[in-house]
């Protein structure tokens, strides 16, 4: 390195040849690594992870067989980073004197000697000195998700979250041989931002459990019918409530029996906003692209000491300084969601 290139504070960075060659090699490689991972065909199973989320008993079937897309690299990513700060708590625990047993385990829910889901299992922790045991479930979520969660009704109050339990219930189920402990779990949190942890204890709840495996059994038996009959299963169990089915992502292609969502206005004719939109859909991929690309390069670049470096054909210019803290007075907020007819969400 130019140390007098760096005292003028420009630093010029071995992105070469040989150091594009390494970036386009490391972003291959770790596309055809997602592109593996990228499940395009449906799995037909019901997952006991998710079997709780939402209350509508057709949510799941519709997510995962009837409109199955692949995931795209983004999401892969973000499940990725999910297993390893699941990897980096578990190391932690066993550093401070824990084992952590039958990891990764996978197990069923039986219903009337049937196998109605499929779970797989975090862990068991084992106390070493007193060989205690309790099963495990770790999560991690945003810094922002982790403050809100102080207490089991924090969790229950989200529908989102509350499926937490549910997947602990249905884990308690599907893993009893295993536990010499039956009587409840532990779910350990782990905040993104900071690794700070929170745990919490869930005891068993049977009348759920109970309710849990009717959902799966139900869903499971209509994973076996022939096409007509599912959609008469499907037509059936349709919440068709408009408080419920207008927050769902599956609104659209489910086509639940309610009125239209109450539109205030009608622009159709405004052509110029109509085209706009379509240039924003078209656009949307990349601009995620851009996202993606552009936090990788700041980040890296954060990195090294620098105020002005020549890379490749570009002159990057890095200023830092103080940022004040401040609190953002109160006023109106205006939040405009666009999502096009049709689109489903992951
Ligand atoms: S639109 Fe309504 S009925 Fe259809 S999956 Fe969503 S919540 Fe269930």
């Amino acid at each position: 390195m130019n140390a007098q290139a760096v005292e003028q504070g420009q630093l010029q960075l071995p992105i070469g040849d040989p150091g594009q060659r390494w970036i386009t090699m490391l972003d291959s490689r770790l596309e055809s690594y997602y592109s593996k991972e990228r499940k395009v065909s449906p799995c037909y199973q019901v997952r006991a992870s998710s079997i709780g989320y939402p209350s509508c008993q057709i949510y799941q079937m519709i997510k995962n067989w009837k409109f199955k897309r692949p995931f795209s690299r983004n999401t892969l990513e973000r499940f990725s980073d999910g297993n390893w700060h699941e990897r980096a708590v578990i190391t932690l625990l066993e550093d401070a004197g824990f084992n952590a047993l039958h990891r990764q385990l996978d197990g069923e829910v039986k219903f009337r000697n049937k196998t109605v889901a499929t779970a797989h299992l975090d862990t068991v922790l084992q106390e070493r000195s007193t060989k205690d045991q309790i099963l495990a479930e770790i999560k991690s979520m945003k810094g922002t998700q982790f403050d809100k969660m102080n207490s089991l009704g924090d969790m229950l109050a989200s529908p989102w979250y509350a499926q937490y339990y549910d997947q602990i219930q249905a884990y308690l189920e599907a893993f009893n041989k295993h536990l010499p402990f039956k009587d409840g779990a532990l779910l350990i949190l782990k905040n993104k931002s900071d690794s700070c942890l929170k745990y919490f204890y869930i005891a068993k709840d049977k009348g759920r459990i109970l309710e849990l495996k009717h959902k799966a059994a139900d869903i499971h038996q209509a994973l076996e019918m022939p096409e007509p009959k599912q959609e008469e299963w499907l037509a059936a169990r349709r919440v068709n409530n408009l408080e419920t089915c207008e927050k769902c992502d599956y609104f659209v292609p489910c086509k639940p029996n309610v009125e239209p969502l109450p539109l205030e206005l009608n622009i159709e004719g405004e052509e110029s906003l109509a085209e706009l939109l379509r240039e924003r859909a078209k656009v949307l991929a990349a601009g995620q692209e851009f996202a993606r690309i552009d936090r990788r390069v700041k980040d890296a670049l954060k990195k090294h000491p620098f105020k002005r470096a020549l890379i490749g054909d570009f002159v990057v210019e890095k200023t830092e300084g103080f940022r004040k803290g401040f609190t953002v007075p109160d006023g109106n907020r205006v939040e405009i969601t666009i999502k096009a007819i049709g689109e489903v969400s992951e």
